[in-house]
């Protein structure tokens, strides 16, 4: 019965043992978009909530080629060295938005795939990104009971993800490249904005004076931007994941991010209000999923929406006409 379906009893069990195969199967239970894993995926949730939320959260975004997975390959195996258990995930937005991927397949996580501390899932695939987004969230929460104590949550620099990965991790990093002169013009500010570190990577061999002085350079630029999280200074670190230089300097900046929210408290209060926001953009996913499966509504949009874009209706005359026979 195991290997067919295992009860939320079963999975319950599993997860809480660090079982990895029922670890696994946790998760995609909660990632599946059939209606009727719903139920038992937010029964297990529910379950497991009470064994959650401790573990760091850090979210890690960079540009492809920043070097992402090398990062969390080198960074992950370090984090395990220390005795930790690293739960890695990924948010991929080009997988929700065009079906192909961007981040890659993980091959190059050889090493951390393959370590019994860490744990590695791709990215969700299949939905929006709304829908993405409370999988990945999901996830974290089983990794957590599971024993994880590090999460690492990866996406690409491509705008929208950041955002929403922001919105769930305690600790965002942004990994970039030398050249900060040519970056910063591409990279808008509201990203800079997000970070709580900066780190100038591929800081080795013939590149790492360059890294040095991009360093310095991203130093300015933090100073006139607003911080992302009360009481905490974000600033800009070197590192390489080849010659592992400035790795163990990276853990000890979070840590010390870590302390210093958890005396004051802002970290608490961050959870808190993750937590809230997460509540009303479920609400606001749901209602949207009712709302455009909703047959009425299916059946008079496209005349509607015809008549709109001819300009023979206003807007807020068509939409009132959908709530009309969606509330009625
Ligand atoms: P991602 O697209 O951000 O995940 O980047 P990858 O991890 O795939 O790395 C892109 C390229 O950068 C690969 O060829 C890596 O070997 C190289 N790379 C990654 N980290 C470092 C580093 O610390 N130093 C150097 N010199 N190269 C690196």
């Amino acid at each position: 019965r195991r290997t067919l379906e295992p009860t939320v009893d079963d999975l319950y069990d599993g997860v809480l043992k660090g079982d990895r195969s029922l670890l696994a199967r946790a998760i995609t239970l909660v990632e599946s978009n059939a209606e009727h894993h719903f139920q038992k995926a937010q029964q297990l949730l529910q379950k497991l909530l009470p064994k959650s939320g401790n573990a760091i959260r850090i979210g890690i975004t960079g540009v492809p080629g920043a070097g992402k997975s090398t990062f969390i390959e080198t960074f992950g195996m370090y984090l395990c060295s220390l005795g930790h258990r690293v739960a890695v995930l990924a948010i991929d937005p080009s997988s929700s938005l065009s079906g192909g991927s961007i981040l890659g397949d993980k091959t190059r996580m050889e090493q951390l795939s393959r370590n019994p501390r860490a744990f590695i899932r791709p990215s969700p695939t299949a939905g929006k990104l709304g829908g993405v987004h409370r999988k990945t969230r999901e996830a974290m929460l089983i990794c957590e009971a599971a024993g994880f104590d590090v999460i690492l949550i990866e996406t690409v620099g491509v705008g929208q993800s950041e955002v929403i990965i922001r919105d769930m991790v305690d600790f965002f990093m942004l990994l970039v490249l030398t050249g900060a002169g040519d970056e910063l013009q591409g990279m808008k500010k509201g990203i800079i904005e997000l970070a709580d570190a900066i780190l100038v990577h591929k800081a080795d061999g013939a590149n790492k004076q360059a890294a040095e002085q991009t360093r310095k350079e991203y130093n300015r630029i933090l100073h006139f931007l607003h911080p992302a999280t009360k009481g905490w200074a974000p600033k800009a670190y070197t590192c390489s994941s080849l010659t592992k230089e400035g790795i163990n300097d990276v853990w000890n900046v979070i840590q010390s991010f870590e302390e210093n929210g958890k005396t004051s408290g802002v970290l608490n209060e961050r959870r808190k209000t993750q937590a809230k926001e997460w509540l009303y953009s479920m609400i606001t996913d749901q209602l949207q999923f009712h709302f455009f499966h909703n047959n009425g509504v299916k059946n008079a949009l496209p005349t509607l929406e015809k008549e709109v874009i001819a300009g023979e209706k206003t807007v807020a005359k068509a939409v009132d006409t959908l709530f009309t026979i969606f509330l009625g």
